[in-house]
């Protein structure tokens, strides 16, 4: 039994959907090495044990915050993991002090919770997700950006 209804999507969503269906190898989806730079306040990069590499930025990991919250929000509004929301008008000219984690912290052997400045901590980042948004030019081809 189903409970999915009829969904229209885009021919993108449709081809980001089935790569985010795509079994991953488990090499793929397995770190080497993971860098967290917390202290520079830069980002994140993984070393895969299939020898690629991933690397993303803070502000960019908040904003493709995997939690059902933000992820219904993205999909609602049609954003991609990693996009910024749109600023409401009268906040432009608002300095907004760029995101970044207060604490980064393992969950088991599959995820990194992070626990970011703005307060948000609901977010669990798994390997898994993390090699599929993987930002290096490859990747972002194969997802079609
Ligand atoms: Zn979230
Ligand atoms: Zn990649």
């Amino acid at each position: 039994m189903s409970h999915e209804g009829i969904r229209i999507v885009s021919a993108e969503q449709a081809k980001r959907e089935d790569m985010e269906h795509e079994e991953l190898a488990a090499d793929a989806a397995t770190p080497k090495k993971v860098r967290v730079k917390k202290t520079e306040g830069t980002g994140v990069e993984i070393d895969w044990k299939d020898g690629h590499q991933s690397a993303w930025n803070f502000a960019w990991l908040r904003n493709a915050c995997p939690c059902a919250t933000c992820h219904e929000d993205r999909e609602k509004t049609g954003r991609l993991p990693g996009v910024a929301k749109p600023k409401e008008k009268t906040l432009l000219t608002m300095y907004e002090a760029p995101v970044k984690p207060l604490e980064v912290t393992p969950v088991g052997k599959y995820a990194l919770k992070f626990k970011w400045s703005d307060g948000h901590e609901s977010g669990i980042y798994s390997w898994e997700y993390l090699r599929r948004v993987c930002r290096c030019d490859d990747c972002m081809t194969k997802q079609g950006l």
